[in-house]
């Protein structure tokens, strides 16, 4: 058995999940049955972090994943993301890495600079 805490909304529910079965209990709505089962088979969440960036009024550039990733995959998208070097301007939402490390999710800004 897993637990979980819900966070599709503030109520925070605890979720407990079966996991053989997948049965979600201690959800209030539908909602937190399937963040149960994917918590409990495949994980996903927003990766951010700030990359170095050249000619800008700050050193780093606040950026984040365009769409959830595998939470297995976050150290390899670091590895790429510590490396990565990007020289302003950039605009707001601006892709700066396709497909970071094959999780078919790219890379964005934040903010311009
Ligand atoms: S199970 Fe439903 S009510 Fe409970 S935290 Fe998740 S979304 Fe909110």
């Amino acid at each position: 058995m897993k637990e979980f805490i819900c966070t599709v909304c503030p109520r925070g529910c605890r979720l407990k999940v079966d996991e053989v079965t997948l049965n979600v209990t201690g959800n209030s709505c539908p909602k937190g049955t399937e963040y149960g089962k994917n918590e409990a088979t495949n994980p996903l969440r927003i990766l951010t972090s700030t990359v170095l960036i050249e000619g800008a009024i700050h050193r780093r550039l606040p950026v984040r994943t365009d769409k959830p990733i595998p939470k297995d995959k976050l150290f390899d998208c670091m590895k790429t993301i510590h490396t990565y070097k990007e020289k302003s301007p950039v605009k707001a939402g601006q892709i700066l890495i396709k497909d970071l490390a094959g999780t078919g999710a790219n890379l964005i800004t934040s903010r311009e600079m």
